[in-house]
């Protein structure tokens, strides 16, 4: 149980959320009910069903799911509702800004075009910065289950789009598909103005950190938590502040860690690396921002002082302008506790 005031703390404090998949914030309602509309049947008998297979052995266990729910994923309208909904969540628990990422190759070689995915995402995104005042980013992640080739095909289809994407990323099926196989792209990306992060050292180890961090060129380490058994690694994040936007909740349902308890997060904050607290695939992994707050400050026994600092962090590691990121941090330091 968390003491009231932390509780009411952790609710009113300024978040920014850096490491949201859209595809993984379909919750289950909303699944059916896209699936409905575009007369499409799933494999679930109800939601209640659903819900039921959400139980992962690791990350390709989920990635299969995830990749199974996005089907009903079809129209405009549909990547409109799902980002609608998920900026209307975000709103609700005090996130003032996002930079959430999207897979186009996912629907893309489901035979629907980028055009269809892109405007649906920024319609709700410009709509979402009227109705709930969040601003956003766009990232646009390469999935390194498929070939090098393919994510240089995306990022030639994204060109018409460019001044809607901030950033490339890469994500989906780590083990097997080092930083290596997307050199390439990840140059182009640059020469074309893109920001770069990864994901890395989720599940393989402190080497494939180093690997990334050599080749890519990045801006933020994705989850990164492997880090923690490599000294030296730890000394060059810290000396650097690289940031690490790490999923505690998503680390837990993928079986990184066995439970909470045996969670990184405290160790690398005290080490004086710039980690900070975000959702994943809050629909699959059981909670939006503020749950993985609430999860790490009573299993780590976090301080006011930890959980300002994990804030802070999430602002400085933001690609916002050095002025919007200050009045987030005003904001941060007028919250009282
Ligand atoms: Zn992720």
């Amino acid at each position: 149980m968390l003491d009231k005031r932390i509780e009411n703390y952790l609710k009113i404090i300024p978040k920014v959320e850096l490491h949201m998949h859209i595809e993984g914030s379909l919750e289950p309602d909303l699944m059916f009910s896209l699936a409905k509309r575009n007369k499409l049947s799933l494999p679930y008998e109800n939601i209640a069903a659903l819900k039921k297979a959400y139980h992962f052995d690791d990350l390709q266990s989920f990635l299969n799911l995830y990749y199974q729910g996005m089907a009903v994923l079809l129209k405009e309208e549909d990547y409109y509702d799902l980002t609608m909904a998920y900026m209307a969540k975000a709103a609700q628990q005090n996130v003032c800004h996002v930079e959430i990422f999207f897979d186009p190759q996912a629907h893309l070689m489901r035979g629907v075009s980028f055009k269809t995915v892109i405007t649906g995402i920024t319609q709700a995104l410009e709509d979402a910065k009227v109705e709930f005042g969040v601003s956003s980013h766009l990232i646009m992640c390469f999935l390194r289950d498929q070939s090098q080739e393919d994510a240089l095909e995306t990022l030639e289809i994204a060109k018409p789009y460019r001044d809607k994407i901030i950033a490339v990323g890469l994500d989906s099926a780590e083990v097997g598909n080092p930083p290596q196989k997307f050199e390439a792209v990840f140059k182009a990306a640059k020469d074309q103005g893109y920001l770069r992060v990864a994901h890395l050292g989720e599940e393989s180890p402190a080497p494939m950190i180093w690997q990334g961090l050599e080749l890519l060129d990045i801006q933020r380490i994705d989850h990164g938590v492997q880090s923690i058994g490599d000294e030296k690694l730890l000394q060059h994040l810290a000396q650097t502040q690289m940031p690490l936007p790490v999923c505690p909740l998503s680390n837990i349902k993928l079986c990184v860690f066995s439970e909470m308890q045996q969670h990184p997060l405290k160790k690398l904050l005290d080490k004086g690396l710039c980690v900070s607290i975000h959702s994943d695939d809050p629909a699959y992994f059981g909670g939006y921002m503020l749950e993985n707050y609430q999860a790490v400050t009573a299993a780590l026994d976090l301080s006011i002082q930890d959980i300002r600092l994990l804030a802070k962090n999430a602002i400085r590691a933001s690609f916002l302008s050095k002025n919007d990121q200050q009045v987030l941090l005003h904001k941060l330091r007028d919250c009282e506790y």
